[in-house]
């Protein structure tokens, strides 16, 4: 038999679905994929309820109902003062999944180089490289997430379509500051490149942070496509709702490679994501502070335990070192006895690094119910307690 597609013979299954299967297996709790473990806000799920039942259920518009384009154009108005048409600068796609594919279809082509910073999430690097493009890794290294400019800077060159930029960033919790930024538009400027941002975590950032869309800064609108997720936005992660932000002439493309992978969004929960962009600022605040109060509760919790966590000023986890645990291993080593041993699963950081990763980070996630995250801890201490601690084979 011919070989089949190899570069996805060599992708293996995504980390979250290995480490939430082992979880099941062994009945942990599960903080390792990150999902809330309650419903998001009921007003929304009714509004999805009721939108099925009046007769809206075929075929909806290609980029989107105009309900979700107009909430999504106001919301850009509204919380960064972006303006965006709802007709032409809107599209709205199956999760901001199947929003980062289309968004890299849009714009690159074979030959094209794609400057990627590390740690990533993980559909970023199979996508480039299976559109033909030659990704050039950036990397963030832990304790403190820095952005190397001089690295940065030399990723770029004349070959440079884009860069894919994730702020708030998954894993580590950075959320990019505005010199930081105003430093990667000056890099788009010179290159001529253009910038996906991944802002799925937009609205989940904690006190002393604030989320400043790339797209905001001068020069930066018509070279941006900024995708958000309902998914993130209203706690509702199986709703695989996404959509981008961006100029007419980028978004007409977006709408092509959208046409092409899915076509068309259930549309009753298009209806009720519109809806959910509509509520008030304090939803909004609201949604930030329970986060970041199960934030505070996960992070005193693992350093009482002795992990040394690192700061997350959003998205939904902590890293934490566990080196000053003793324990004998490397972090896929780690997490595999947390879930088996102490019944508590996290994702560890390695995975989201190519080459060399570091390899005492595990990656918590702290969206649970405030019980769940103390039964974690519980569990976490009664194993640091039972050391000496050896690696599962
Ligand atoms: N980007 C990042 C950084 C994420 O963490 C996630 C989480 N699922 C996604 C994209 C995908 O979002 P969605 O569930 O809307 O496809
Ligand atoms: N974004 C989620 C995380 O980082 C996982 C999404 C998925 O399982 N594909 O945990």
């Amino acid at each position: 038999m011919k070989p089949a597609n190899t570069l996805l013979a060599q992708t293996g299954t995504t980390i979250f679905t290995v480490m939430s299967a082992l979880a099941m297996q062994h009945g942990a709790i599960n903080l390792g994929q990150g999902f809330p473990d309650t419903e998001g806000p009921e007003d929304v799920v009714r509004a999805a309820a009721a939108a099925l039942l009046d007769q809206r259920n075929q075929y909806p518009p290609l980029t989107g109902t105009p309900e979700l384009r107009q909430a999504v154009a106001a919301a850009n108005a509204r919380f960064y003062g972006l303006s965006i048409d709802p007709d032409s600068g809107v599209c709205v796609t199956s999760g901001a999944t199947e929003a980062i594919t289309a968004c890299l279809m849009a714009l690159l082509n074979p030959g094209d180089e794609v400057v990627l910073i590390e740690p990533l999430y993980d559909t970023y690097l199979p996508v480039v490289k299976l559109l033909g493009a030659i990704p050039r890794l950036v990397r963030l290294e832990p304790p403190g997430w820095a952005l190397p400019r001089a690295e940065l800077a030399a990723a770029f060159g004349p070959k440079t379509k884009l860069l894919l930029l994730n702020s708030p960033m998954n894993p580590t919790g950075k959320v990019f500051t505005q010199e930081e930024l105003d430093f990667i538009a000056g890099l788009l400027r010179q290159h001529d490149a253009y910038a996906v941002c991944d802002e799925v975590y937009e609205h989940l950032v904690f006190a002393g942070a604030r989320h400043m869309p790339l797209m905001t800064l001068p020069g930066m609108a018509e070279r941006c496509l900024r995708i958000g997720s309902a998914g993130k936005t209203f706690s509702l992660t199986g709703w695989k709702v996404g959509y981008v932000s961006g100029p007419a002439a980028l978004i007409s493309l977006v709408a092509k490679a959208h046409q092409n992978l899915t076509f068309t969004t259930a549309p009753n929960l298009q209806r009720a994501v519109a809806y959910g962009l509509g509520k008030p600022d304090e939803y909004f605040a609201g949604l930030a502070g329970a986060l970041q109060a199960k934030r505070d509760l996960l992070d005193t919790g693992l350093r009482r335990l002795g992990f040394a966590t690192l700061p997350a000023n959003g998205s939904y986890f902590i890293t934490a070192d566990f080196s000053s645990l003793g324990f004998a291993g490397d972090d896929v080593a780690f997490c595999r006895a947390i879930t088996e041993q102490a019944g508590v699963t996290a994702i560890p950081v390695s995975a989201f690094y190519v080459d060399a990763p570091p390899r005492h980070y595990a990656r918590f996630a702290f969206c649970k119910q405030d019980e769940v995250l103390q039964a974690a801890l519980q569990r976490l201490e009664r194993w640091v307690a039972s050391r000496p601690l050896t690696a599962s084979p």
